[in-house]
């Protein structure tokens, strides 16, 4: 749930504090060089408030240099705010939605959002392990504009998910459903250890066979589920994904479909905690994670 009322939300020094207490668990670190003991805060008009000295490398820092924050000038109260909003929405939020609720412009709303993305990707290594099942599973999302006169209805993406059971989804636009595409994203992120959960699809069979075991799932409605043999977690993803797609977002460009994915992963992956602890999450994900694309453009965010 919201909380309107909590200062994070309107007060951009309490937002600062939170942020320092999240990413900064033993005190202030030196984004430089490292240093967290010989460290100052510059107080005082002079100074930008939450400016911080080292006197290791004499540089000067704030908590949001070397994060997708940096060189914002959207106070970082209305950033925390995006941050909730995003993580808690489970079918995602529309750029127009969050330029109202912030009372940024569009296009500032949009910027903050892909660098929101950006905090979301997941940076913690293959999924699955010994003992952990992932499921494999692909669909194609969009491209419903066919009652739109003198327009082309977009092409359909196609998007193939692996879903840990009881654990994270990492999903992925591929170009085709080929055993070399389906291949490489799976050998790439899921541990060789897990159990691999597939339809009888044919791009499936010989890369199962570079799994510790490959079981062959039914999907609901099909048949009844045979103890583990289902693909409940990657179809409760794709439906997600669908909602949103249809419901927020309606159309997702080439160019950043893999961003919106990043998105829904992150929700996925963390969906059975509290919107709070969620957004905590992510808050904690912005360091080292600054984007680069089209930077000059970036920075007007
Ligand atoms: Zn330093």
């Amino acid at each position: 749930m919201l909380d309107i009322l909590n200062p994070v939300f309107t007060d951009e020094d309490k937002a600062r504090e939170h942020l320092e207490r999240l990413t900064w668990p033993n005190g202030p670190t030196c984004p430089h060089c490292g240093e967290c003991e010989n460290v100052k805060r510059l107080e005082g008009k002079s100074h930008r408030k939450g400016l911080i000295q080292c006197n290791s490398c004499l540089g000067n820092f704030t908590v949001t240099v070397g994060t997708v924050f940096e060189r914002s000038k959207v106070p970082l109260n209305k950033w925390l705010l995006a941050v909730f909003l995003m993580s808690s929405s489970k079918k995602g939020m529309s750029a127009h939605q969050i330029h109202r609720m912030l009372g940024v412009t569009y296009k500032t709303a949009w910027f903050m959002m892909h660098r929101i993305r950006e905090a979301m990707k997941d940076g913690g290594g293959p999924l699955g392990g010994p003992g952990k099942i992932v499921e494999a599973d692909e669909t194609f999302v969009g491209g419903r504009n066919g009652n739109r006169a003198y327009r082309k209805p977009a092409p359909k993406k196609k998007v193939l998910a692996l879903v840990e059971r009881n654990g994270r989804a990492r999903s992925f636009h591929v170009a085709n459903i080929h055993a070399n595409t389906v291949r490489s994203a799976l050998v790439t992120s899921i541990d060789r250890a897990s159990t691999l959960m597939t339809d009888e699809a044919s791009h499936y069979k010989a890369v199962g066979r570079e799994f510790e075991r490959h079981g062959h799932m039914l999907h609901a409605g099909r048949e009844y589920a045979r103890g583990e043999i289902y693909s409940n977690s990657a179809e409760n993803f794709f439906s997600i994904l669908k909602r949103g797609v249809i419901g927020t977002y309606h159309h997702w460009s080439e160019a950043h479909i893999h961003r919106y994915l990043v998105e829904f992963d992150f929700r996925y992956s963390h969906k059975d905690v509290t919107d709070a602890e969620r957004s905590d999450e992510l808050l904690k994900g912005i360091v080292g994670k600054r984007l680069t694309y089209r930077r000059t453009a970036a920075l007007a965010a």
